[in-house]
């Protein structure tokens, strides 16, 4: 990794974290890809160094740093050859952590945080639905009080890691959207026991086409107990607490997306200096030279609107010259921004390896099947393209 733009700490992070990923190699990752097992020794690695809890409060056992630092490692994850199946099977348990870690009680960041930092149980993200999609506030998955529990009934889907949760930061609607003032009302976020043993409660794994060795899942709610301790913060406002998470999620898959690619680059000018054809290495001819070139540039671009992003997220409670606004913008410009950089590095570096881009062999197959995630989720192009001509340039909303 280039050490210009990061600090000593955030240098440290990335020489310790590259330590522990380095026990597992390309080898590893194309076989647990092709296989779909689970990357669990790297999760038990990373926790057992105290890695997990890198943005969680010391009082738990976390390291007290920010989003900034958990961005340096999951791009150093990403970057070490782990790509996205690697980044995706440590870092729901960073962000969806973080509305926790702020909105949670004292006893309830105890009890939810403090084993999850050890590494004994981990934590899957719960939002996303089949017949909603990108437009979360119309969710239909439903909280109803009865006594001193909820039950929750309706469908996520895209849910990563339910397979290996037993935890889940769950948003579901606990007052009907007829009924509230705005449709960002009304919602609630909980942080459940997601016991697959328990009534009311179904997964489906999906296949999918990249990152298989982390699990994708239907996740089917059937008037599932809930007890009302797992809700954070104030019924009907879980929208508001939620956006703190994922602001950072855009911050660490903007990470992720950016080591994938350096890696691809890593790849392609590997083979391209000593790759011989015409009598000498195809990296000296500038056809090869010139799109590696600029998608390393796209990258460090990238690279700078993403720690910049991460930097507004840290410090907007102590900056007061630093807006939401800001923060939303930064994050979302960051996450598209890498992810098509990303994309552009990862296809380059097929093409650049010529047929042996197209083998599993070379890894850079892996590498563009899986930089297809950062471009979709946690929220596409294009609604990252609506979001910045309505708060950036002041056009209508248009969705
Ligand atoms: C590998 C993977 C892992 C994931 N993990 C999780 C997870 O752990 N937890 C979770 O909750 N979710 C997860 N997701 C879900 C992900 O966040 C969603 O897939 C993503 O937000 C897109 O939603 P959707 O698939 O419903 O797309 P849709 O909302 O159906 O949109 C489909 C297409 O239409 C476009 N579109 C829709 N409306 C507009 C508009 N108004 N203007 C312009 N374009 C529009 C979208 O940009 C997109 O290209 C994951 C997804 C993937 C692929």
């Amino acid at each position: 990794m280039d050490t210009s733009c990061f600090t000593q700490t955030q240098l440290d992070i990335h020489n310790s974290v590259n330590k522990i990923c380095a026990q597992f190699t390309d080898q590893y990752w194309a076989e647990h890809d092709e296989s779909g097992e689970y990357p669990h020794e790297l999760h038990a690695a990373l926790a057992k160094d105290g890695w997990i809890g890198i943005a969680l409060p010391e009082a738990l056992g976390g390291a007290g740093l920010g989003i900034s630092e958990a961005t340096v490692m999951l791009q150093t994850i990403s970057q070490s050859g782990a790509g996205m199946a690697g980044a995706q099977s440590i870092h729901a348990n960073v962000y969806a952590t973080q509305p926790i870690a702020k909105f949670a009680t004292e006893e309830q960041r105890q009890i939810m945080l403090a084993g999850l930092i050890k590494g004994d149980y981990r934590v899957c993200f719960g939002v996303t639905e089949p017949n909603t999609g990108l437009e979360t506030l119309k969710l239909k998955t439903q909280a109803v009080k009865e006594g001193d529990n909820y039950f929750i009934s309706g469908q996520k889907i895209w849910i990563s890691s339910a397979q290996v949760a037993t935890k889940m930061v769950l948003l579901a609607r606990t007052t009907p959207i007829e009924e509230v003032r705005k449709p960002s009302e009304g919602l609630s976020l909980f942080f459940v026991d997601l016991d697959k043993n328990a009534p009311g409660l179904e997964l489906k794994r999906i296949k999918k086409m990249g990152a298989r060795a982390v699990d994708a899942n239907e996740v089917f709610f059937d008037n599932f107990r809930v007890p009302i301790e797992t809700r954070i913060g104030e019924e009907g406002k879980g929208f508001q607490i939620v956006l703190h998470g994922m602001n950072a999620e855009r911050c660490l898959l903007a990470g992720e997306a950016l080591g994938l690619g350096y890696a691809a680059l890593g790849k392609a000018s590997k083979y391209a200096r000593e790759r011989v054809v015409f009598s000498r290495p195809i990296g000296q001819n500038q056809g090869i030279q010139h799109p590696l070139a600029s998608a390393y540039m796209h990258l460090e671009a990238a690279k700078l609107a993403t720690y910049h992003a991460a930097s507004l997220y840290d410090n907007l409670s102590q900056d007061k010259s630093i807006t939401t606004h800001a923060v939303g913008l930064a994050c979302n410009s960051a996450k598209y921004l890498a992810a098509e950089a990303a994309f552009t590095a990862c296809e380059r570096a097929v093409l650049a390896h010529g047929g042996m881009g197209y083998s599993q062999e070379y890894h850079v197959e892996r590498y563009l099947r899986e930089c297809f995630i950062p471009r979709i989720a946690p929220v596409s192009r294009e609604m990252i393209m609506n979001y910045v001509a309505e708060k950036a340039l002041k056009l209508p909303r248009s969705y």
